[in-house]
């Protein structure tokens, strides 16, 4: 199947009168020729271009249409149609900008998805040339055997792609040591406006158009020399402008090492205005094989900023980062569980700061020797053991993994109010930097605000963000903060855009840092290479006032649609205060959708959710690389919807579509920075389109076997009829749309529930020495008994009275519990409220003595502890969550307490490797580690947890044939592969519907957990 997202009709004509129809005559026309002449995606639907409107930055400006190319040739293919019909062109990778340099309103091209070849790698030579759709990391881990990386370590380098760092002259945490893209990019093929595509590399060697464009770019320096002189910034960290200054250097680090001037840098930090990147040929640089890390604890932020430009002359040469981490950042970090423990390795008491310093090399003991240094300045300077010396690799990974996220972490602020970026790269040379942000901070204070400071020290650009509320006041208020900073950027001789581009945000600034008659030889630049005015017009010529609100996001007509929502979202439903970041009540917001949008909009569209490492997030996203399939596509879709963007609201087939592959995996509930709980939301979605246009048959069947499966085990044969006749399946599908292709789980006469294990009573587990609650789900106690026995066998081994959570109501059609789960995967909340409120009517006595609450699938047991908390059911819904633990979870727990001693003694070593998979509900809620030291309460267990997203079964999901294909690739992306390398493995998986993709993908059984335990029970 085709996962890609064609919005357009089939043919050529169709496309042309709907998108005409729609928009207007010429994205008509622009549609129909793209569809006619590329193979690409052609994507005008107001969706769509919704999704485009938007990257990092605040802005939004809405484009005509989106093109994704399958291959490079059709780019130029999409420029020539565009050159015809006059359509502007805003080429874009990743979308990852922060200043609007992607939000334009000609056509988006999108090379992310399929332009991101490596096409040459030269190992001798030491360069690569890449397409401009990859991603750095994808690069990365493609060079890490042949030792040598990309060293322009941008802190989204998992979804930053080449194009569009060296579109940015983007800046990594390493600049010290490796400068910028400019300093790092040896040549680039690229197309003019007019089509003609040309080399662009060493000046002295070029030869035709090339050649006359370096001469009017060289004639332009000549003229502008004093201009040159007097107004371009001396420091490393100048990305704003055209790099007018390779015909006269006046970067602190020259653009190459020799002086040759290489006329791809005229290109670098262009923004996209200049020419159309096809391929890039970089500089490669050694992998280090040693680094070690140097934390240095300050009680004063100044005294921090004041050290930072002695701290960046240690090393000699072998000094990589000096990274600032600053108090709020810290404290931040501390209540993130992810990061806590790692953030706790780095501080020494309570610092107000602490710098990250890092020295990299080939030889350790070299470096350990620098470290050394750098504590013996530190002890001249009066900061006696300040330093935490971390030489060891895990732990420096550990660290700069939570400063990567630094900006993320600072985003996670709930409420209107959000740190914007509009001055957060100014750089400043390091003897100024300290006065620099004290001078700014007071800045921030007289206007009501704050910013967390953090990042590049070793370079003077320290990233800021303050934080303004951009429906109301932000945008006076960017204006005045904007004003004071660049005053203090020119009074310290700085450079107000250091890393982060121009953009929308600081086109306006450019003139403002190079004086009018070097903004003109940019707009003769700009003239010479683009006479059509094509490629992104009207950004760093003629761009508009960074204020401007009717090209923001929040701009001034952004409202909220009201409605009424199923789950409660009140916890986003707040304000904050931009001085204190102290957030009001929950429901205090006035949000009129409740929370849902205030939800919604903490997407700040970083793009995290595009990545590919380790990690859940966003299993189709890594299938089908469609933005519409990413958490930020969906939320973008979401925010839209809300805000009367989108036709229809939330219950249009548009929203339908962009949620209609997210898995509810909860990937992005731990991994995306801001929060965003796409799962969540998809559940209070499908509630509004239900309401809408009813439930499909599917669903209904799922959803009620809960409820009739006491009747269903009672007719196995009949019922597993459907798994053993093919047309009986075939029938099943065009009745259900569930898939033939797949078995259904089988119904068994003989089930954990009508089995005669009964446990103890409810009185005398409230009365127990050890008492326990087990609450076994449907899809254990119907299909799957043996590990219900498993998990029963192994509590009552290690001496616990266990008692089987059961239905209180004796006149209920079966006594088995159900936590809703089904419901609630297909958007009935009210009825999930109806199963929840019964099975927590039936835990509550437990709860309320304190005895734990064990269930082992997953995303039934952790319901309890999420959505059974939105759901209007009161405090007793938090009292059980509070007691309610995967079974793993609790044996974990006891096992540290040291109450499993008894369960030790009886388990049986074992005989094979084991291999894990983690259920995706069980990596959200950071629940690997306890399954993990379990599975090694069996001796000799040697346990490999295998590093893999999604199963892509997800209850239904995987049963759908409509979605089986992208089931079936979210499964081997890693996860089946891994299986098929360790036949001899025994597979262990906690969730049912993982364990049945395992069966279907290699046909091998995987295991739950207790079932493990048990089989090392002796028999
Ligand atoms: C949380 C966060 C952290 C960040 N950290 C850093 C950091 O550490 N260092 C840093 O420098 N930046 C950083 N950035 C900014 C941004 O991630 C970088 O500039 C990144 O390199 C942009 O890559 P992209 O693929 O997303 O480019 P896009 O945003 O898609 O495009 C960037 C520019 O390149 C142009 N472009 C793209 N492809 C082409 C092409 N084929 N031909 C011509 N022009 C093209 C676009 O038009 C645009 O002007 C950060 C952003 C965020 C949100
Ligand atoms: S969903 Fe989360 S990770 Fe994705 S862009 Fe939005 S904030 Fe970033
Ligand atoms: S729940 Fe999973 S599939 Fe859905 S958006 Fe989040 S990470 Fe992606």
């Amino acid at each position: 199947m085709n996962t890609s997202t064609v919005s357009a009709p089939n043919s050529a004509l169709e496309t042309y009168e709907q998108v005409a129809a729609a928009s207007n005559e010429v994205a008509g026309l622009l549609a129909k020729r793209l569809k006619t002449e590329t193979q690409g995606e052609v994507l005008f639907s107001a969706a769509d271009r919704g999704r485009y409107a938007t990257d990092a930055s605040i802005y939004q400006v809405t484009p005509l249409g989106v093109f994704v190319p399958k291959h490079a040739k059709e780019v130029a293919t999409a420029m020539a149609i565009c050159r015809d019909l006059k359509v502007p062109i805003v080429p874009r990778g990743g979308g990852t900008s922060q200043c609007g340099q992607t939000t334009g309103v000609g056509l988006v091209i999108d090379h992310s998805k399929h332009v991101r070849n490596i096409l040459n790698l030269d190992l001798t030579a030491g360069t690569v040339e890449v397409q401009p759709g990859i991603a750095l990391d994808a690069l990365n881990a493609s060079l890490k055997k042949h030792g040598v990386w990309f060293p322009v370590d941008v802190s989204t380098s998992a979804q930053a792609t080449l194009g569009g760092m060296a579109g940015n002259n983007s800046c990594g945490s390493r600049s010290i040591a490796y400068g910028n893209m400019v300093h790092n990019v040896l040549g680039a093929k690229a197309w003019l406006s007019d089509g003609e595509l040309l080399d662009f590399s060493q000046f002295e060697n070029s030869s035709g158009r090339a050649r006359q464009i370096g001469e009017f770019v060289k004639q332009l320096a000549v003229q502008h020399q004093a201009d040159l002189q007097n107004h371009w910034p001396k420091v490393l960290r100048r990305v704003a402008g055209y790099n007018l200054d390779i015909f006269d250097n006046q970067n602190v680090r020259p653009y190459t090492p020799d002086g040759k001037v290489n006329l791809s840098h005229l290109l670098v930090g262009s923004e996209g205005t200049l020419a159309m990147t096809q391929s890039l040929t970089l500089k490669l640089s050694e992998l280090p094989t040693s680094k070690v890390l140097g934390v240095v604890n300050f009680n004063s932020f100044y005294k921090a900023m004041d050290s930072a430009q002695h701290i960046a002359k240690l090393g000699s040469g072998t000094l990589t980062a000096v990274e600032l981490v600053d108090r709020t950042m810290i404290e931040l970090s501390l209540k993130i569980p992810a990061f806590a423990a790692t953030i706790r390795t780095a501080i020494i008491g309570d610092p107000e700061a602490i710098l990250l310093v890092e020295f990299a090399g080939s030889d350790k003991e070299k470096l350990k020797h620098e470290l050394k240094q750098l504590v013996a300045l530190m002890g001249d300077m009066g900061l006696p053991n300040s330093v935490v010396e971390m030489v060891d690799d895990a732990p420096q990974k550990n660290l700069w993994e939570v400063r990567k996220a630094g900006l993320n972490i600072m985003m996670s602020l709930k409420g209107d109010g959000k740190p914007v970026s509009f001055i957060e790269d100014c750089a400043v040379p390091l003897e100024h930097l300290a006065e620099y942000t004290d001078a700014l901070t007071q800045v921030f204070q007289k206007h009501g605000t704050k910013g967390t400071w953090y990042a590049h020290a070793s370079v003077g650009t320290l990233h800021v963000r303050p934080i303004l509320d951009m429906r109301r006041d932000g945008p006076q208020k960017m204006r005045a903060i904007a004003e004071e900073a660049s005053a203090l950027v020119r009074k310290y001789k700085g450079a107000y855009s250091g890393e982060h581009g121009d953009g929308l945000c600081r086109g306006e600034w450019i003139e403002w840092q190079f004086g009018p008659a070097i903004q003109q030889a940019f707009g003769q630049i700009k003239q010479h290479l683009d006479p059509l005015n094509l490629l992104s017009p009207n950004r760093m010529v003629n761009p508009p006032k960074m204020d401007d609100t009717s090209l923001m996001r929040f701009g001034n007509n952004y409202k909220i649609i009201p409605i009424q929502t199923a789950l409660d979202w009140s916890a986003w439903n707040v304000h904050n205060d931009a001085a204190t970041e102290q957030t009001t009540a929950p429901g205090t917001g006035q949000d009129p959708a409740q929370g849902l949008a205030k939800a919604v909009e903490m997407c700040n569209n970083n793009g995290t959710c595009r990545k590919f490492d380790a990690g859940t997030m966003c299993p189709s996203f890594r299938v089908t690389r469609d933005e519409m399939h990413a958490t930020r596509g969906r939320a973008n879709t979401l925010r839209l919807a809300l805000s009367g963007q989108l036709q229809g609201g939330l219950e249009s087939p548009e929203v339908k579509e962009a949620l209609d592959l997210c898995v509810g995996c909860k990937g992005c509930k731990r991994d995306c920075p801001t929060g965003v709980d796409m799962a969540r939301m998809k559940i209070e979605v499908q509630h509004h389109y239900n309401a809408k246009h009813g439930l499909p048959l599917k669903d209904t069947l799922i959803s009620n076997l809960p409820r009739y499966a006491h009747i269903a085990s009672q007719w196995p044969r009949l019922m597993n009829l459907r798994n053993q006749w093919p047309w009986l399946a075939r029938l099943a599908e065009s009745l259900t749309g569930l898939s033939a292709e797949r078995s259904w789980p089988e119904w068994k006469k003989e089930h954990f529930f009508n089995s005669q294990r009964v446990g103890v009573s409810a009185q005398e587990v409230l009365a127990a020495s050890k008492p326990v609650v087990l609450f076994v789900d449907t899809f254990n106690g119907y299909f799957e008994s043996e590990n219900a026995w498993a998990a029963f066998d192994v509590l009552s081994a290690a001496g616990y009275q266990v008692h089987i959570a059961s239905r209180t109501s004796q006149d209920a059609p079966s006594q088995h519990l159900c936590c809703g789960r089904t419901y609630l995967a297909s958007g009935q909340v009210s009825k999930a409220k109806e199963h929840a409120q019964a099975l927590l009517e039936a835990l509550l006595p437990f709860a309320q003595k304190g005895i734990a609450i064990v269930g082992l699938e997953p995303s039934c047991l952790l319901t309890l502890r999420d959505e059974s908390l939105v759901m209007g059911l009161g405090e007793m819904a938090d009292t059980v969550a509070a007691h309610a633990v995967l079974f793993e979870e609790f044996l974990a727990t006891e096992n540290k307490a040291g109450k499993l001693d008894a369960l030790k003694a009886q388990l049986t070593p074992a005989k094979k490797p084991i291999l894990l998979h983690g259920h995706c509900h069980q990596k959200a809620f950071g629940m690997m580690p306890s399954i993990t030291q379990v599975i090694q309460l069996i001796p000799q267990a040697k346990v490999d947890l295998i590093e893999s997203s999604c199963c892509g079964m997800a209850g239904s999901f995987g049963y759908e044939a409509s979605h089986l294909e992208v089931s079936k690739q979210m499964a081997e992306a890693s996860l089946l592969p891994s299986i098929r390398l360790q036949q001899d493995a025994c597979v262990v998986a906690d969730g049912t519907s993982c364990r049945h993709q395992i069966m279907d993908g290699t046909a091998r059984e995987a295991m739950h957990v207790a079932l493990l335990l048990a089989q090392h029970l002796p028999k």
